[in-house]
């Protein structure tokens, strides 16, 4: 079994146990996995594959999938924040997926930034994000409906409003100093 379906029989069983589904559309669903599996290499645990990892766990906690704000999300709106799990009600396509508010606290992002920006010496310029850890991942957001992920390549298709990769731009971001 590779890593990937490995993440996904963890998704699945995970959903079946709170009564959730997954993303429905099978692409956007492998980009997902694929993004949470890379995290879990990269880190040492699966952080969230639709927001910016400090690499630190103590700071990255909240947002280890499922993330401390799944279930208020799926609870409020039909689904995550990636839409990795989802309502029955979006499952069935009553229910649209449509871009929701973040609903991680600013302090704990702009921690995560800080924390991510601590291994560059220079904080009081605009620093892509490419140059924040590995130089290998970009922030991306979708042009069409504002989706974020964090990842090396912008995905396939957007999983909440289905743009296609080109839709997809990176995004810097300024560090306070
Ligand atoms: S938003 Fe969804 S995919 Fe992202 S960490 Fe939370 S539960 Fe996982």
């Amino acid at each position: 079994m590779t890593s990937v379906e490995k993440a996904r029989v963890r998704a699945e069983s995970d959903a079946r146990a709170h009564g959730y589904y997954l993303h429905p559309d099978p692409a956007s669903l492998q980009d997902l996995l694929e993004g949470l599996q890379r995290n879990e290499e990269r880190y040492g645990y699966p952080s969230c594959p639709c927001r910016l990892a400090s690499g630190a766990f103590a700071v990255d906690r909240d947002i280890i999938c499922p993330c401390d704000y799944r279930d208020p999300d799926v609870q409020e709106y039909g689904y995550c924040y990636c839409a990795l799990y989802i309502r029955k009600d979006v499952s069935e396509g009553e229910t649209p997926i449509t871009p929701i508010p973040e609903r991680r606290p600013p302090a704990k992002q702009a921690r995560a930034y800080d924390v991510a920006a601590e291994t560059t010496n220079d904080k009081h310029v605009n620093i892509p994000v490419t140059l924040l850890l590995t130089n290998t991942l970009n922030l991306w957001y979708c042009k069409q409906c504002g989706y974020v992920c964090f990842r090396e390549d912008s995905p396939y298709l957007c999983p909440i409003c289905k743009a296609k990769k080109e839709m997809f731009a990176p995004l810097s971001i300024t560090v306070q100093g």
